[in-house]
């Protein structure tokens, strides 16, 4: 069971271009005497600029990083575990407006697809090969739940807004497994049906609130991929879970709003529950507090021995300095003046 936490850093937009940067990546000579990828981020003490933070990862991505080579090197790699059986979770964590989404489900154009849509073609294309390889024997069935967890209440995102339960669907412990009753769940045999049904899930994320964006900002969309193949005598079930979090920025400030304040301390708690069992699993403790939130317990995080890739999304500028700061702590516990 392992954690793996890189950092990508967005460009400048182009109402930012005269704004002032104040995150950096640097690398740092392997054993080899060569530099790879840098791997810390630098930044200003906000409380006195002569002096900076520094913070570890395990890759940090700049301004120029392409999806492609996100994926390829961070994600590309772990498809074939998820084939042999581990459960994959990626999530994106970082403030508004910093690239989650960008991240995960990326633009239109082929070479702007994010992480997800990547995803399901590399596991689309390996159904293949498998089916292919084991002459028909082995057949695999991929099979697509997709929902949002806003003020620690499940939505389903394949249902339309207006057949939503306000208080939204129960969720149950069933041997051994946490489960969302009630969601669709939608069986997949293609890429092209993905695209589709994907966006169209979309579509009822953002059309289901009059504040649009300030809405999908302050839900967690989870995109869970099953994947089951079976022969004569096996059947081996693995998940792949792609988490869209709620913005991180500083979440505690208090607004007259009542909506405000419950989404707010959700927010927080299940970021904050998030936190510890990144630190527990990476800690190889044995107690991992995955039952504290509704979303670390429905993905049982640190439980069925899998992988977890954390994408910290930072905004470069200065606008960002504080919630910049909280969420590079939030992610590295490795931390040098
Ligand atoms: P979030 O989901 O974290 O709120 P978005 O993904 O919506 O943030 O990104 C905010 C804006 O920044 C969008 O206009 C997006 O297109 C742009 N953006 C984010 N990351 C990148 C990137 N790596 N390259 C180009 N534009 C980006
Ligand atoms: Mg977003």
């Amino acid at each position: 069971m392992s954690v793996r936490v890189v950092t990508r850093i967005r460009p400048l937009l182009k109402h930012e271009l005269d704004k002032d940067i104040i995150v950096t990546a640097e690398s740092h000579e392997n054993e080899s005497g060569t530099k790879g990828r840098p791997t810390v981020v630098r930044i200003p003490n906000p409380k006195n600029d002569a002096e900076s933070f520094s913070f570890q990862f395990s890759s940090v991505y700049e301004q120029d990083a392409t999806q492609q080579e996100l994926f390829e090197a961070e994600i590309s790699p772990t498809v074939k575990q998820l084939f042999n059986g581990v459960d994959l979770s990626i999530f994106a964590h970082g403030c508004t407006g910093t690239g989650k989404t960008h991240t995960m489900r990326g633009g239109k154009s082929l070479a702007d697809r994010g992480v997800i849509p990547r995803l399901l073609s590399a596991i689309y294309r390996r159904c293949k090969k498998i089916e292919k390889d084991s002459g028909g024997s082995t057949q695999v069935e991929v099979v697509l739940e997709y929902y949002e967890i806003y003020c620690d209440r499940v939505y389903d995102l394949f249902e339309p807004p207006e057949k939503r339960t306000p208080s939204g669907l129960p969720i149950r412990d069933n041997n051994g497994k946490t489960v969302v009753v009630g969601l669709t769940e939608k069986p997949c045999a293609t890429l092209k049906e993905f695209e589709q049904l994907y966006d169209q899930a979309n579509t009822n994320r953002s059309t289901s609130a009059t504040k649009l964006n300030a809405h999908s900002s302050r839900s967690h969309a989870v995109l869970c991929v099953k994947i089951t193949q079976t022969t004569e005598t096996t059947i081996r079930i693995s998940r792949a879970s792609c988490i869209d979090l709620a913005g991180s920025e500083d979440n505690r400030r208090t607004d007259n709003n009542k909506e405000r304040l419950v989404e707010s301390s959700a927010i927080n708690k299940s970021l904050f529950v998030l936190a510890q069992c990144v630190d527990a699993i990476n800690k190889k403790q044995s107690r991992i507090p995955y039952r504290e939130s509704k979303m670390t317990r429905i993905l049982r995080l640190g439980q069925n021995n899998g992988l977890t890739v954390m994408i910290l999304n930072l905004a470069p500028t200065r606008a960002y300095h504080l919630d910049t700061v909280s969420s590079l702590n939030f992610a590295s516990r490795t931390k040098k003046i």
